[in-house]
């Protein structure tokens, strides 16, 4: 099921150039009506349920109902993120809650992950761009 946006909700990112939901989405999907303020999502049929949307949302207005053949209807997943984990509150249609905690990054909030990631390792050499495996791993087969 595509995403919706919960209109009551939305803010619409208080007039930003780009709301956070449109920033987000791989798929260019989200829009901004500029007169009510509230963003929707222009193509649903094109949605890929990634989830960007909702997790990003600072009002949690957003929601993507899973397929009722495994969460049937009037049960709901909601995120709330934190800066270093999200917390995702699984609705069940019996009235039921589980929470589950992740951590979402290794890094401070702002920091490059880029540094981190591949701190000490060697500059990639481009040429071993034709050969298998990976920059920074043992490439046997030449
Ligand atoms: S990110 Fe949330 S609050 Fe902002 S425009 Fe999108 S739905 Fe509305
Ligand atoms: S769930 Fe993913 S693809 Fe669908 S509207 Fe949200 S960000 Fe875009």
């Amino acid at each position: 099921m595509p995403s919706f946006v919960i209109a009551e909700k939305c803010d619409g990112c208080k007039a930003q150039d780009k709301t956070a939901c449109q920033y987000i989405c791989p798929n260019d999907l989200m829009t901004l009506d500029r007169n009510l303020m509230k963003a929707y999502n222009q193509e649903p049929e094109q949605c890929w349920e990634c989830y960007n949307c909702v997790k990003i949302c600072p009002q949690q207005a957003i929601e993507v109902r899973a397929y009722q053949d495994f969460a049937p209807l009037g049960g709901n997943v909601i995120p709330m993120r934190g800066s270093d984990s999200i917390m995702w509150t699984v609705k069940f249609r019996n009235g039921s809650l589980k929470r589950y905690k992740f951590p979402i990054r290794l890094t401070a909030e702002g920091a490059n992950n880029a540094d981190t990631i591949y701190a000490g390792l060697p500059e990639p050499n481009f040429d071993d761009l034709k050969k298998p495996g990976f920059f920074n791993g043992p490439c046997k087969a030449e």
